[in-house]
């Protein structure tokens, strides 16, 4: 499980906003407790990829630079998260195909404000769902009893975009 405060939430979207047509891309950092990713704080990085329109590329200076701040304030990395401008929120073959950090939570987000999280299985090679919990402000203990947020609604499957 992933347990995201609204306001991180709301900062990879409105990062996806400003970045449509192409794909916004962070990393997503907190800690683990429990076999549960609470997550603290989202770093925003540029899309280098070459298709920004459906695909992305971490730079990897931003990711450098994230990495650093992440270990400099005691967190962890607990996974990424990209923006699919023109479509849903399950993961694309090309976001099977690169996918690479094995138990990291990449979390898929679009503009009509909905989200989803994946976790990668190497083993399997292929994204397992994640249940997504978003939290309100100041709602760091019994997460339980919070609702659900958008991003468990099945989506259709979807297309190319990556
Ligand atoms: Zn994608």
């Amino acid at each position: 499980m992933l347990v995201i405060p609204r306001k991180l939430l709301e900062e990879m979207l409105e990062h996806a906003r400003r970045c449509a047509p192409q794909e916004a891309c962070g990393v997503i950092a907190g800690e683990r407790r429990g076999g549960r990713g609470i997550a603290r704080a989202v770093y925003r990085c540029r899309n280098v990829s070459s298709m920004p329109e459906v695909r992305y590329t971490i730079a990897p200076e931003d990711l450098v630079r994230a990495l650093d701040d992440v270990e400099k304030k005691g967190m962890e990395v607990l996974g990424f998260y990209h923006s699919h401008p023109h479509g849903g929120v399950l993961p694309s073959a090309i976001d099977s195909a690169r996918a690479s950090w094995h138990g990291a939570s990449y979390v898929i987000v679009n503009l009509r404000g909905e989200a989803a999280a994946w976790l990668w299985d190497e083993e399997a090679g292929r994204f397992r769902r994640e249940r997504l919990l978003v939290v309100e402000e100041g709602a760091h203990h019994g997460v339980e009893d919070e609702h659900e947020g958008d991003g468990n609604r099945q989506k259709a499957p979807q297309g190319e975009e990556g």
